[in-house]
């Protein structure tokens, strides 16, 4: 499938010179959602997965269906306030500002297999938080998994002992 035909290019947002790359579009086509998240599903496989988690807050919406077809759990890590209980936390850098990220401390157990998901990878600061905080609690990052990820940033070299799948590449 030309998954990039439902990829809408949006110049200057949120800020000038950005080129944002909005997956809208893919995420309301039925079939072409369905495919991205069985693709993503497909190289999960490849792994001993035990729970799946996501950043706020495209992370839920790629993250939920892939743990739901695995048949594992989703643990949403969160921005600063969100969540009720004890939480790890992590501060981190953006393409575009700063943020916090937080994940209930007993949601990810010692020796647990992580797949973290997100929609879009480019500077790699908020998946770089994603491992930085699985590892506080303990957990193994098997993986991590986009529906784009913009090359020119070379995110992978910050996470270069993770293995990423990308279903587009810009
Ligand atoms: P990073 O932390 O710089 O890798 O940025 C990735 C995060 O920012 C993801 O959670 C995305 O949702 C968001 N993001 C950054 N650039 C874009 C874009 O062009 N389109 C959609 N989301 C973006």
């Amino acid at each position: 499938m030309d998954f990039k035909q439902y990829v809408a290019d949006v110049p200057d947002f949120p800020e000038e010179g950005i080129l944002f790359r909005d997956i809208t579009p893919l995420m309301s086509n039925g079939p072409a959602f369905h495919a991205a998240i069985d693709e993503i599903v497909a190289f999960a496989r490849e792994k001993e997965v035990d729970v799946v988690v996501g950043p706020e807050a495209r992370g839920f919406i790629v993250g939920c269906p892939v743990a739901y077809e695995l048949d594992k759990g989703f643990v949403p890590a969160r921005k600063k306030g969100k969540l009720p209980r004890e939480i790890e936390s992590i501060d981190y850098g953006l393409e575009y500002g700063h943020s916090t990220l937080q994940i209930h401390k007993d949601a990810i157990k010692p020796g647990d297999k992580v797949l973290i998901v997100d929609d879009l990878l480019a500077t790699g600061g908020t998946i770089e938080a994603c491992v930085s905080l699985v590892k506080q609690l303990g957990g193994d990052v098997v993986g991590a998994a986009f529906i784009i990820e913009l090359d020119e940033f070379a995110a992978r070299d910050k996470i270069a002992d993770t293995e990423i799948f990308s279903l587009m590449h810009y």
